[in-house]
């Protein structure tokens, strides 16, 4: 075995909003036969009832507050603004490894910048094979397409099968999915086992496909007869075709998103509307404004009687399973940033620099650059 060079440094990122980990003892085990040594904060894994001697048992040393300035790799699920006064005791030259939606939210790279950390943000994972043992956005989705239909079927004043009972037959709920990505796809799988009538739409030809591998109707609009490819039109066009469907759902799942950019509005307030009292809107997209002109992030609306939730860390209600993945993903791409022990920050490589958000004060992605040009704070730093 080679000898232990680095240091990994796990935060307790437990919080009232936040019962996910982003290392469990399995991997502090595979993190020490790589070589490396781990530190975690003492009650890290409390939000999954694992407790500190679980992590000692692995390996790992557990203490009530980080060493910041003796750790080479920090590794945390808060966003640098919660870790304003963490960050600033770094060494220059550290790594920061997290998941802080640097596109959406660029100013987050203003302390990184500050601190001339070098910070890679683990949603911003390229899409590729080779990536995807590190997908944390593909993890995260898979669990809040499965709690978006469970928080759902809470909430609807009926039940999702059929039941021929001797009391009379009931008739099973009609779950609509817009959007069918990671979460949507497993949506319509989750409301299928529970026995609902599963209807899916994607703007990606592709995606038909896939719905009906899992079970669900796939719904077929036409957006070339708009005629044009202005983005307005076609929107509205998916509206007026979408709208039918949507009032005859009982339940009805958005997760259309879209990288580093505001959710498209899918479903308007009349659309609401023409849905049945008692009727459920689970919208995924919440946390870049939602897809639903109703929604506001972590709220529960009641709009004549539907109600509209835009819930933003489903994941944490599911924190065991969330963090089980969530962890592998971040062992895997510690692993991969350090493959012989020894951290190398190689820009060629397309995960590395995917994720790669700052270096030695100044933003290297080329993303992330993109949409902090109209942060003026942002574009004189660089
Ligand atoms: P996402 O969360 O970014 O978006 C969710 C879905 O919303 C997507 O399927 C998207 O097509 C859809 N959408 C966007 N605008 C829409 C609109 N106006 N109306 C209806 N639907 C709309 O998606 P995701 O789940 O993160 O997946 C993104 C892409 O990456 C998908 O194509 C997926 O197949 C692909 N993917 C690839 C890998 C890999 O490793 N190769 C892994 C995961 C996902």
């Amino acid at each position: 075995m080679m000898s232990p060079s680095y240091r990994f440094g796990f935060l307790c990122d437990v919080s009232e909003h936040e019962k996910r980990t982003a290392v469990v003892p399995n991997d502090v085990k595979r993190m020490i036969a790589n070589g490396f040594e781990v530190t975690v904060e003492s009650g890290c894994g409390l939000g999954i009832l694992i407790d500190d001697h679980a992590y000692r048992e692995a390996g790992a040393d557990v203490v009530d507050a980080l060493d910041i300035s003796s750790i080479e790799v920090m590794v945390s699920l808060q966003t640098p603004k919660q870790l304003t006064e963490t960050l600033r005791c770094l060494s220059p030259g550290a790594v920061f490894v997290g998941i802080f939606d640097p596109l959406w939210m660029p100013s987050s790279a203003d302390l990184l910048i500050e601190t001339k950390v070098t910070a890679f943000s683990l949603d911003l994972v390229p899409r590729i094979t080779r990536a995807q043992s590190m997908d944390v956005l593909s993890s995260m989705a898979t669990i809040a397409g499965y709690e978006a239909v469970v928080l759902a079927a809470s909430r609807l004043p009926q039940m999702f099968p059929l039941m021929m009972t001797a009391g009379g037959t009931l008739i099973p709920a009609r779950v609509m999915v817009l959007g069918a990505g990671v979460a949507g796809l497993q949506a319509c799988a989750t409301a299928r086992r529970l026995g609902a009538v599963v209807e899916a739409y994607d703007v990606r030809p592709e995606a038909l496909e896939q719905i009906q591998s899992v079970g669900a109707r796939a719904i077929r609009i036409d957006l070339e007869e708009t005629g044009t490819n202005n983005t307005n039109d076609r929107l509205t066009s998916q509206q007026q075709q979408l709208a039918p469907y949507v009032a005859a759902a009982d339940v009805l799942i958005t997760t259309a998103a879209i990288p580093g950019q505001a959710s498209p509005l899918l479903v308007t307030t009349e659309m609401i509307d023409a849905m049945q009292p008692g009727s459920v809107v689970i919208d995924l997209a919440a946390q870049r404004g939602g897809n639903c002109e109703i929604t506001e992030a972590d709220k529960e609306i009641n709009h004549n009687e539907v109600t509209v939730l835009g819930p933003t860390n489903l994941a944490s209600k599911c924190a065991r399973h969330a963090s089980q993945l969530l962890s592998h993903n971040m062992t895997e791409f510690l692993l991969h940033l350090a493959p012989e022990g020894k951290l190398v920050v190689d820009t060629d490589d397309e995960i590395t620099s995917s994720m790669l958000v700052t270096d030695k004060g100044s933003i290297v992605n080329s993303k992330v650059l993109a949409v902090a040009k109209d942060s003026p704070k942002l574009a004189v730093t660089h």
